[in-house]
């Protein structure tokens, strides 16, 4: 590997000899792969100028905009470690993932500057927001290579925090190595979506690969799955500021997107949108999703409204540097409640509570072992060493896996109501509503009850009136009494989610039970 170290780095210099391609599209501008290495250069030397070391944390607050993509080239080009921060977080979650981080800079735009203290900065998009280096300041003396610096794939390159989806999040420690391997992982998708497809979707369609990015760069997806697999493909990639299916609707019109990237509600909502008939999409031929569950719902949806396109669902997660588990096209179609089979680089088991390997066929806990696992997590020995035993993480989802080696997630551990010693699992009994037509949105809860422990509650989003005894008897002919939720709450609003599409359920359980 001395030879061919497997750093980010290394992969980085190829991106030079993408040239003129466009690389990145935001609103009207647009980011050439030459112009983007330059900055990525210029900024690595201007970092490494203001004492910004290998090992050093620099973290990253803006939105989805290019600096974001040249900020996390640089600071990794360097040696330091990228800290992606979640741009929705309030000025006191900043600051915990600050300290935690140890961050010595932040690189931000002007909207997050304003919620940032105690690190010095460099501010991108400014707006009213008056300290901080500007970035056209620190970009000004252009640079066409990378400083040098000595690097092994071993070497920490990034810290994300996980969802929260929960608890408090946890900064996952990634490596060069998996950072390398992640693309790898991809492509291993690519290729079995190519083979289940029976062709390549961009290529039988004369396109270049541009991907409608959905999702923030600041999580795994996007970042190690789409943005890593583009930037070493030389394929393009469409940014958004903040997600919206209509906005989506003209820029893969515009664009020419040939596939859609993101969390299952971002396919949902832009197939449910009312000005989809007066787009022209056709450029689609691959419409990926994952991160969160996806309802059997969305893929009548995909399959019935744009046939002939490759719909998958992938499942990966922050420790697993993004994608590991994959199911598309054909396999998809006839694995619809599926993830998928895990990817070449990836081994899979499933384990009951103490560890052991279930048989085929059981449920337990969904256990990863490959190149993409963390090295562990950032500041917490104690939880690394509960998720990760002898090179295997475990996941916190309770998975089976059929005779075939399709993998089905049955809940979160976590999320798993136990009523009356009968496991009832959330995921399922959502499925299960999901199935009915005037349900929009729904997310299954524990009830504290005295007698039984606990009891199953629906907080659901409807579209047609429909009452309580209507629901409860559409699911009596699809699951056993037990699983049936004894109360119903009726919310107009949206559901709330994170930024990856997942319903916060102790935000929900507070919002209908209370403290
Ligand atoms: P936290 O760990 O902080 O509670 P999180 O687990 O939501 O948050 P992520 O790493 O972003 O943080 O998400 C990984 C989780 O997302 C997986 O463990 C799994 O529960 C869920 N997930 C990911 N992909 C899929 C998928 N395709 N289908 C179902 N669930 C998925
Ligand atoms: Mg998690």
């Amino acid at each position: 590997w001395k030879h061919a170290p497997a750093t980010f780095r290394a992969m980085l210099e190829t991106t030079a000899f993408h040239g003129d391609k466009t690389f990145v599209v935001y609103e009207d501008e647009r980011l050439t792969y030459a112009e983007f290495f330059r900055a990525a250069a210029t900024l690595a030397h201007e970092l490494r100028d203001s004492g910004i070391a290998k090992g050093d944390r620099v973290a990253i607050a803006m939105r989805n905009y290019p600096e974001w993509i040249v900020a996390f080239a640089a600071t990794l080009a360097i040696g330091a470690i990228a800290v992606p921060l979640n741009a929705w977080w309030t000025a006191a979650e900043l600051e915990f993932a600050l300290g935690d981080s140890g961050a010595r800079l932040a690189i931000t735009d002007g909207e997050r500057a304003e919620r940032l203290a105690g690190v010095p900065l460099i501010v991108t998009r400014r707006g009213s927001f008056e300290g901080g280096r500007d970035w056209a300041d620190v970009l000004a003396d252009e640079k066409t290579t990378l400083p040098p610096v000595e690097l092994s794939p071993d070497d920490p390159a990034t810290i994300f925090y996980t969802s929260g989806t929960t608890g408090r999040p946890k900064g996952a420690l990634g490596s060069h190595r998996n950072l390398g391997q992640a693309p790898m992982t991809v492509a291993y998708a690519m290729m079995r979506g190519v083979a289940m497809a029976g062709k390549d979707p961009a290529e039988s369609a004369g396109q270049r690969r541009n991907t409608l990015l959905t999702v923030p760069l600041f999580h795994a997806t996007g970042c190690f799955a789409v943005l890593m697999t583009t930037m070493f493909t030389g394929a393009g990639l469409v940014l958004m500021y903040k997600w919206d299916p209509g906005r989506a609707l003209e820029l893969i019109e515009r664009e020419r997107a040939t596939v859609l990237s993101g969390v299952p509600t971002n396919a949902w909502q832009l197939l449910s949108h009312p000005a989809l008939d007066k787009h022209d999409i056709s450029s689609l031929t691959a419409i990926s999703y994952g991160g969160a569950p996806a309802p059997p719902k969305l893929l009548e949806r995909v399959t019935a409204l744009l046939p002939d396109r490759t719909p998958s669902n992938g499942y990966g997660m922050t420790e697993t540097t993004a994608l590991a588990i994959y199911n598309s096209g054909r396999e998809y179609a006839a694995h619809p409640d599926s993830i998928g089979r895990p990817l070449a680089v990836m081994d899979v088991k499933i384990c009951d509570p103490s560890g052991r390997e279930l048989p085929r066929g059981e449920v337990g806990e969904l256990c990863m072992r490959g190149p993409v696992v963390i090295m562990g997590y950032w500041n917490r020995p104690d939880a690394t060493a509960e998720a990760i035993v002898d090179g295997w993480l475990h996941t916190g989802d309770l998975a089976r896996i059929d005779e075939e080696g399709f993998v089905y997630i049955v809940d979160r551990a976590k999320d798993m109501v136990i009523r009356g010693g009968e496991n009832v699992y959330c995921a399922e009994v959502e499925a299960a509503l999901f199935e009915h037509p005037a349900i929009d949105d729904a997310a299954v809860i524990g009830i504290p009850d005295d007698e039984l422990g606990e009891q199953v509650g629906a907080v659901v989003r409807i579209t047609s009136p429909v009452t309580a005894g209507d629901l409860r008897a559409f699911l009596r002919t699809r699951l056993a009494e037990f699983k049936i939720p004894v109360r119903f709450w009726f919310h107009e609003e949206e559901l709330p989610r994170n930024p990856g599409g997942k319903i916060l359920k102790t935000v929900l359980r507070r919002q209908v039970l209370g403290d």
